[in-house]
């Protein structure tokens, strides 16, 4: 059931956790295996610093095993690589994360090579995005696979629908795509990838039952770009000024939820909504990591 239409990243995310934690408790009691998840920093950035330390917060929530590398802004890409071999060879590691962004000197392309795909729990390797697109088991990229949890937790079929996804990058845009296409439950759709090059966006967003906006432009998508009664998903992060608030700004989405919520049928809030699945959906690879899944 959808409570005034609000798609709300909280409720979604706690069932997701509960799930989980019920699965790693069962893991741990029938196999001896808790899930494990390192996480790199390199560097002192304070918005990663806060990443990561939400996810550790996450493992102790859960029962994981958790792992916080933090290693100075010069450390050499050679030095990461060397922690990299080390976690991978880690049986108490289930999944391998390092903290974007990187130190310029560092080239995250070679890192996610580096890292032992069943423990990707990114789903940035390159095997594990081909696995996707396949049809194969894989980690999913966290905020796509989140997207997709909250379709499924409110009953919303994708199944025949046609949903257009605004963006096509290798983070967000272009996996949900491979998502919504992909055959089975929270599969099937019908789908168009819209990007900078679309000309009049509006044309193709309206035909969209399911429209999901991953642009990074604050309130880009306007009311008369959305079809009356389609299922609209917000995954625009985006700062905006606002010398009324405390810190000065404050965040807002890609799409105008004021004008656009009486239109949608459903709508995801900014924040509060797919911005709170990230987490969930990282735990859950490395519960599924742990389980074996993808070996
Ligand atoms: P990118 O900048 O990598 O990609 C943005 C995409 O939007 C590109 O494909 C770009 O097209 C397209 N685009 C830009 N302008 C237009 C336009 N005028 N019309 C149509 N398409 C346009 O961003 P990300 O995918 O990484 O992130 C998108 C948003 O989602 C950001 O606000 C980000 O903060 C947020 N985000 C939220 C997450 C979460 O909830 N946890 C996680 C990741 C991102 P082109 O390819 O042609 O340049």
């Amino acid at each position: 059931m959808i409570e005034n239409k609000i798609i709300d990243g909280k409720t979604v995310a706690a069932a997701i956790e509960a799930r989980i934690k019920i699965q790693a408790e069962e893991l741990l009691g029938n196999r001896g295996i808790t899930p494990g998840l390192a996480v790199v920093l390199v560097g002192t950035d304070p918005a990663s610093a806060t990443y990561v330390r939400s996810k550790g917060k996450a493992c102790a929530r859960l029962g994981f095993y958790s792992a916080t590398h933090t290693l100075p802004e010069e450390t050499t890409e050679g030095e990461l690589l060397a922690l990299i071999a080390e976690l991978n060879s880690d049986p108490r590691v289930h999944g391998i994360l390092v903290q974007s962004p990187m130190p310029k000197h560092i080239n995250p392309d070679t890192v996610v090579l580096a890292i032992d795909p069943r423990k990707d729990v990114d789903g940035f390797h390159p095997a594990n995005v081909g696995r996707l697109v396949i049809g194969l088991p894989s980690p999913e990229p966290c905020t796509p696979s989140g997207v997709i949890a909250m379709l499924k937790h409110y009953g919303i079929q994708t199944r025949g629908k046609r949903a257009v996804v605004v963006g096509r990058s290798m983070l967000v845009g272009k996996p949900l795509a491979n998502l919504l296409l992909r055959k089975g439950e929270g599969g099937d759709a019908i789908v168009t990838v819209a990007h900078s090059a679309a000309g009049d966006l509006g044309s193709i967003t309206r035909q969209a039952d399911i429209l999901v906006a991953a642009i990074g432009r604050p309130g880009y998508i306007t009311a008369n770009m959305v079809k009356p009664g389609a299922v609209v998903i917000d995954v625009g992060i985006n700062r905006v000024d606002d010398p009324t608030t405390e810190k000065g700004y404050r965040i807002v989405g890609d799409v105008d939820f004021d004008a656009v919520a009486p239109v949608a049928s459903a709508i995801t809030p900014v924040p509060g909504g797919v911005g709170l699945m990230t987490i969930a959906m990282l735990m859950n690879n490395t519960l599924r990591s742990a389980q074996g899944a993808f070996d």
